[in-house]
């Protein structure tokens, strides 16, 4: 093992330690303050929901703790445990050297990760969602995902993926520019088609019915001076009882789409709160943004792929001992989250900060005070915990707590 090699496995360790030592401070807070439900909500929520989401966050810490150690053994077995040479040795028997072999490589890394991951997807489905009672879907429903989604992710990967090989064996040192370049704009296509192309392969989409909220949706939208064509309401309730609701695609193929669970959770005035604070994000440009900087940072990646590529100790020190460029693209996306691991908590933070900015957006263009009571309802109804350990939120979490975002609202 070179320098190298002992470099990411430090970053390895200490990255799942860190992952442990922060849900094990989650579980021992949420468990401390189960008892009692905070002051603040003591009148909305009452203490069979306060436990009933400590147990559930505490089921789901609890597993997310064993999850992270097998996957880094998983990350240990592919890389020194020679997990991808055995890969490249079967694509190499079975296409000749160029682009297909690549592809092959990497449809199987695809392959062998989703089957990994099945057992605890099954778990956290079958059993943690099963017991709390959100679980909607069947073995069949299941499986068929499953089906769908490794084709779609093949559909929609490897032309990218084969595109890239050939930009790594064509173009000179500079290839990483124009690869980035064809990654962004093949994202952007991604987003683009998402809602009406790939979504309703899951999901079964339809417009907002009911007259009442209908004619109150419409009137926030002139308010705030929006057009929209899609204002969807999509069968969330098919796999689970979570409640949620999202922004979609942009120019012609925005849409702003409603989980029929949530559609039954609120009231027609908590509900166009919700959705101003959907429009806020839309108009105070966290999405542009947010693509902005997800194109910044990948240009970042691609500069040190292209570095790395020509590196004889990357591939080394990894296990590996046959370089080409399509085992740099994997040996990449095994060996960078556990030092991408610290940005995490920053595109937490800006997350956190634009929520915080959706809500004041909200409660300009709508009423805070429906706000507030129809994010209650959605943290009792989702079992989400009111008392996160603060170490562990300000890490991970995309959404401030619930006192935080609270408090902000009732003082707007
Ligand atoms: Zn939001």
């Amino acid at each position: 093992m070179n320098t190298f090699g002992i470099v990411f496995l430090t970053a390895l360790a200490a990255a799942t330690a860190i992952r442990l030592f922060l849900a094990g401070r989650h579980l021992s807070h949420v468990r401390a303050h189960r008892a009692r439900v905070p002051g603040e909500f003591a009148s909305e929520i009452d203490l069979a929901s306060h436990q009933k989401a400590a147990d559930y966050t505490c089921a789901k810490t609890g597993f997310a703790m064993i999850d992270v150690v097998v996957r880094a053994l998983v990350v240990l077995a592919f890389t020194f445990g020679g997990g991808l040479q055995w890969l490249h040795d079967i694509s190499t028997a079975w296409a000749a050297e160029g682009i297909l072999r690549g592809l092959l490589l990497i449809a199987l890394v695809g392959l062998l990760t989703t089957l990994i991951d099945l057992p605890s997807d099954l778990y956290r489905t079958f059993a943690i969602e099963q017991r709390f009672g959100f679980n909607k879907s069947t073995p069949g429903l299941f499986f068929a995902d499953l089906c769908k989604g490794l084709l779609v992710g093949a559909a929609l990967l490897l032309p990218l993926a084969a595109l890239i090989i050939w930009l790594i064996r064509e173009l000179g040192a500079y290839w990483w520019v124009y690869a980035w370049a064809v990654t962004v704009a093949y994202g952007i296509f991604v987003q683009f088609i998402a809602p009406t192309v790939i979504a309703p392969l899951f999901n079964k989409f339809s417009p907002m019915e009911d007259p009442e909220l209908k004619a109150r949706v419409e009137r926030l939208l002139e308010r705030c001076g929006f057009k929209v064509k899609g204002l969807m309401k999509m069968d969330g309730s098919r796999r689970s009882s979570h409640g949620n609701a999202y922004f979609t695609g942009f120019g012609k193929s925005k849409r702003i789409v409603f989980f029929d669970t949530l559609l039954a959770q609120l009231d027609p005035p908590e509900v166009e709160a919700v959705l101003a604070h959907e429009l806020g994000h839309f108009k105070l440009r966290h999405i542009l943004k947010r693509m902005a900087l997800s194109s910044a940072v990948s240009f970042g990646f691609f500069w040190l792929l292209g570095f790395l590529m020509t590196r004889e100790w990357f591939f080394e020190g990894l296990g590996v001992a046959s370089p080409s460029p399509a085992m740099a693209l994997v040996l990449f996306m095994f060996a960078s989250p556990p030092f991408t691991f610290l940005l995490q908590p920053l595109g937490a933070m800006l997350s956190r900060k634009h929520e915080f900015e959706a809500d004041q957006y909200a409660a300009q263009h709508a009423s805070a005070r429906d706000l507030v009571s129809a994010l209650i309802k959605l943290y009792r109804d989702n079992a989400s915990t009111l008392t996160p350990d603060p170490l562990y939120s300000a890490f991970y979490d995309s959404h401030p707590p619930a006192i935080a975002r609270i408090a902000r609202l009732q003082k707007a």
